[in-house]
């Protein structure tokens, strides 16, 4: 078991942990601060040390359920205590981008009415697809003038843990689809973005939308019927 502290702390960017596997993979770790690629964003990168030694974590993710840390050179064998630490400018980077994503699907919704088809994103730069029958440049437009005037109400965001029959029992939550999470999931992990959004999620995100700063929306286009993308910079 590893114990992952970015679900309930985003800005931890380093702790001490012990190598508890090493296979062809990569690192397991008894606790780690790297968050696992899942839900559009990807994993973490950073480092290991150790008494004589350091290596690069280039990608975490996980494998059957466990957080798998792949690393450049040759890892710390397992027993050896480590300091683990993610490269934190690109992660606050990707917590901000995933912020905006929420709340760009937030004001779709709100606004036009339309569900997210699909998302993904890296530092700085994400895409999201919509629902929607059209779309153009002027959209786009109005669409970051209100994401923008969002962001700047700096909406406090917080991570809840929910239990799963009262998750159920949201209509926001069942919007989301949170009936498709497996069984197995209890309490669910819910990001509440001020009175905007609530949504299951497994993502690192910022403490308040004020802390996104500036989005833009730098191309819209059609990928077929009903299927409309929207790609931000931040
Ligand atoms: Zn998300």
């Amino acid at each position: 078991m590893t114990e992952e502290i970015a679900p309930s702390d985003a800005y931890a960017r380093t702790t001490t942990a012990e190598v508890i596997d090493v296979n062809a993979t990569g690192v397991v770790l008894n606790r780690t601060v790297f968050y696992s690629r899942g839900g559009g964003q990807p994993g973490d990168t950073g480092i290991l040390k150790w008494d004589g030694g350091e290596v690069r974590v280039t990608d975490t993710f996980r494998v059957a359920g466990v957080p798998m840390h792949a690393v450049e050179g040759t890892p710390p064998p397992a027993g050896t205590s480590v300091e683990a630490e993610i490269d934190w400018q690109r992660r606050h980077l990707l917590m901000r981008t995933h912020t905006a994503l929420h709340v760009l699907s937030a004001i779709i919704w709100r606004d036009f009415d339309a569900k997210v088809t699909g998302g993904n994103m890296e530092p700085g730069t994400a895409r999201m697809d919509f629902e929607l029958d059209s779309i153009s440049v002027e959209f786009g437009r109005a669409v970051e003038e209100r994401l923008n005037a969002e962001l700047a109400k700096d909406h406090a965001i917080r991570v809840l843990f929910l239990p799963r029959d009262e998750a159920f029992a949201d209509p926001d939550l069942i919007r989301t689809k949170v009936n498709l999470l497996p069984p197995s999931i209890d309490p669910i992990r819910v990001i509440e973005i001020g009175d905007i959004d609530k949504q299951a999620d497994g993502g690192t995100h910022v403490r308040s939308t004020g802390e996104v700063g500036p989005v833009h929306v730098v191309k819209t286009e059609s990928k077929g019927k009903g299927n409309k993308r929207m790609r931000i910079e931040l």
